[in-house]
């Protein structure tokens, strides 16, 4: 039996897809199993569809669609890329693992393995 359901904000967001993406593995997982919290995304998805249907429809442009289908043409390849993350260092000496093999070599008895 479920005891803690998360709170209506939340769960409101998550039906809003604004949630960041770790919360919104959680509420996933949740609602996954537990009925009660379905229902309340249903109804906040239900309300969200309301006011979708109430907003006025803005005017666009005669060619939005040409200059929308042009991009999709230039891209091509969904959402940009996001920056390549920047390399860490690979010197001799950096990170954990340099550290634990010299003092592996230190708990040795024999010296000549380690020279
Ligand atoms: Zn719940």
């Amino acid at each position: 039996m479920i005891k803690h359901h998360p709170s209506d904000e939340t769960l409101f967001r998550y039906a809003a897809g604004t949630l960041e993406p770790g919360p919104r593995i959680v509420v996933a997982v949740h609602v996954g199993g537990c009925a009660i919290c379905a229902d309340r995304i249903g109804e906040f998805e239900a309300v969200g569809g309301t006011l979708l249907e109430e907003i006025e429809p803005a005017e666009m442009e005669a060619d939005a669609l040409d200059r929308v289908m042009a991009l999709v043409d230039a891209g091509g390849s969904g959402p940009p890329k996001p920056a390549a993350a920047p390399g860490r260092p690979h010197g001799v000496g950096s990170g954990p693992g340099y550290a634990g093999v010299a003092l592996r070599c230190r708990a040795m008895s024999t010296p000549m393995s380690c020279s």
